[in-house]
């Protein structure tokens, strides 16, 4: 029996990391103006989401993509397949989007839990307190995830259908993203 992730599973994975880094952005540093995420077929995702001006607070929300990929343990992925044509016009969007940027960086699956020990690192030089930063801060990604996880599954269920999509903070137009 095969155990690897089926097309479904990844697809579901990568939209709950990018949900999961827009939801908590948003609730670190909310500017208002929402959250936009982008998955494509192929793989890489994208968020476009509040930081926070605390680094720590910045790191939070790196930690909580992994840390929303986690969920897709408890919540299944959507019956329905993505929406072909959506998708299509979602890939070529993240496509431009990532050739502009010419980074690259985000081309295979960012490490956003080395962005975290990078923070981690740059405020605590002895290794231990290093050590316990870094795992504080997974694990308040970890609650904070947990306790929002109901917002965040529901933004990655319409990122799967739809591969890119737009949630507006509770004063906008888009609260309801089913
Ligand atoms: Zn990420």
């Amino acid at each position: 029996m095969s155990t690897e992730p089926t097309f479904a599973m990844q697809r579901w994975r990568l939209a709950l990391h990018e949900a999961a880094h827009g939801i908590v952005g948003r609730l670190l540093a909310d500017d208002g103006l929402g959250v936009g995420a982008a998955i494509s077929t192929a793989g890489p995702g994208r968020c476009w989401c509040p930081m926070p001006d605390n680094p720590l607070l910045a790191a939070l929300v790196f930690a909580a993509g992994p840390a929303g990929e986690a969920l897709a343990a408890s919540h299944a992925p959507p019956d329905e397949p993505p929406d072909a044509r959506q998708s299509e016009a979602a890939d070529g969007l993240l496509a431009e989007v990532l050739t502009a940027e010419k980074s690259g960086a985000e081309l295979k699956a960012p490490d956003d839990t080395a962005t975290v020990a990078a923070f981690a690192g740059r405020f605590s030089a002895e290794r231990v307190q290093w050590n316990g930063l870094y795992l504080t801060m997974l694990n308040a990604a970890r609650a904070l995830v947990e306790d929002h996880s109901a917002e965040i599954v529901a933004l990655a269920r319409r990122l799967f259908r739809e591969g890119l999509c737009v949630h507006r903070s509770a004063t906008g137009v888009e609260e309801n993203a089913q």
